[in-house]
This record gives C-alpha cells, sequence and structure tokens, in this order.
C-alpha cells in the first residue's frame, strides 16, 4: 500500500512529539504544584490576544490605545520594544484586570477540558515545577 509523504511526515511528526504531548498534559493535571517566580518571560516577545470581555474590563479601568486589530478580527495586546503594553515597575501594571489568557497562562485546557502545560521554555515557574514532576 502507498503512503502519501504528506501522511508519513505527519504520523513521524506525531509519534515525535507525542512523549512532549503527555508531559505537557501531566503538568496541567498538576497545576496546583505551580508557582508563579513573576519573572516576566509571558509579558516579553509574546501574543496576547484579548477577548470582548478582556477589553472592555480594562477600558473600563480607564485604558485606551493598548491593543491592535489583527487580520482576523481579533485583538491583540501591543508589543511596543517587544514587551507588553502593560509590564512595568518588574510586573504587570493591570495584574487584578488581566486578559483571561494571562490568568490561565501556562495552562490552558484542550478541547476544552484536559488541562495543558502551554509551555516551559521561557516559564521559570514552569521549570521549577517540572524539576518536581518529572
Ligand atoms: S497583560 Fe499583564 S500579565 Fe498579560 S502579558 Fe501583559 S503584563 Fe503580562
Ligand atoms: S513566565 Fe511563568 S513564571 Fe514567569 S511570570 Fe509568566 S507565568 Fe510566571
Amino acid at each position: 500500500m502507498h503512503v502519501p509523504l504528506i501522511v508519513q511526515g505527519l504520523l513521524v511528526a506525531l509519534l515525535l512529539s507525542a512523549p512532549y504531548f503527555w508531559k505537557r498534559v501531566l503538568l496541567g493535571y498538576n497545576k496546583n504544584l505551580f508557582s508563579c517566580t513573576r519573572c516576566g518571560g509571558c509579558c516579553r516577545d509574546v501574543t496576547v490576544p484579548l477577548t470582548q470581555e478582556d477589553v472592555k474590563r480594562i477600558e473600563g479601568a480607564g485604558y485606551r490605545r493598548f491593543y491592535a486589530d489583527t487580520w482576523i478580527g481579533t485583538k491583540i495586546v501591543l508589543m511596543p520594544g517587544l514587551t507588553c503594553f502593560f509590564y512595568g515597575d518588574g510586573g504587570c501594571r493591570i495584574y487584578s484586570i488581566r486578559p483571561q489568557i494571562c490568568k490561565e497562562f501556562p495552562f490552558t485546557k484542550i478541547f476544552g477540558f484536559i488541562p495543558y502545560a502551554r509551555t516551559w521554555y521561557y516559564c521559570k515557574g514552569m521549570q521549577e515545577m517540572r524539576k518536581i514532576i518529572e
């Protein structure tokens, strides 16, 4: 049976990434062990999408012109000099009303219910957590 090259490539990529997938799920299920070190890694050189509620809440606090519109019609926080518009004085200036994605970071839920670690590459808290879990 002839398997197209693209399918072979996808299968190889899936097999290679599987251990990382399960590692991220394991971290997700143990998220109560996570502790943010406030390193600011997630506030630099990242894309921070905003929900409509985020925009409403932050504008309600008096902030304006803090986002850009994307070509697909969504909004993302401006990153002047590759640092988040809201980052300052060693932390988030809108911590209590920060965007939803920032509240969830470095975790998310895949398919809406499987806890999942987004990254450990620039998140010091996640790197510390990996030392406990793995
Ligand atoms: S809104 Fe706050 S927590 Fe979110 S990326 Fe910007 S500075 Fe960081
Ligand atoms: S990168 Fe991780 S440890 Fe650093 S501030 Fe963000 S969530 Fe906290």
